[in-house]
């Protein structure tokens, strides 16, 4: 597999978040949860994730949330049905490297500040949720 320059240079400016997301990731396995590898992404699921994740502030909890190249669910089937929203995710990670969180924070600040909603009036959000929907339907979890 041959990596272009700029692709190398993309996964190296998201890397600082990529690290974080190996971390947990690590934890998840050691407290039973699984991995795998899918179109350059390192995909965490299992163990502590799912409280952890069951624990984030939007409405019933993130199924999933992506860390510059690594992606976290609570299991195998969120990942499943997240894939394409998280895609959009590190696309925004390779754009803004080590700036995303704190700028997807600050948006989602503003947008709580000015009436809207912290999470699905994030315009990070709103270019993931038009380009890959999630659909929540077949979560019994989420319903
Ligand atoms: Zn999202």
């Amino acid at each position: 597999m041959r990596i272009s320059a700029k692709k190398m240079l993309a996964i190296v400016w998201a890397s600082p978040w990529s690290c974080l997301g190996l971390l947990l990731g690590l934890i998840a396995i050691l407290t039973g949860g699984g991995l795998q590898w899918r179109h350059g992404v390192l995909e965490f699921h299992g163990g502590i994730l799912r409280p952890l994740l069951q624990r984030v502030p939007i409405l019933g909890g993130a199924s999933a949330v992506t860390l510059g190249h690594t992606t976290l669910g609570r299991n195998l089937h969120d990942l499943q049905r997240c894939k394409d929203h998280e895609c959009v995710h590190v696309a925004q990670y390779e754009r803004w490297g080590p700036l995303f969180v704190p700028v997807y924070f600050l948006c989602s600040l503003w947008a709580w500040l000015t009436g809207r909603r912290a999470y699905r009036d994030n315009p990070f959000e709103r270019e993931a949720y038009t380009k890959a929907p999630v659909h929540y339907h077949d979560d019994p979890s989420l319903s």
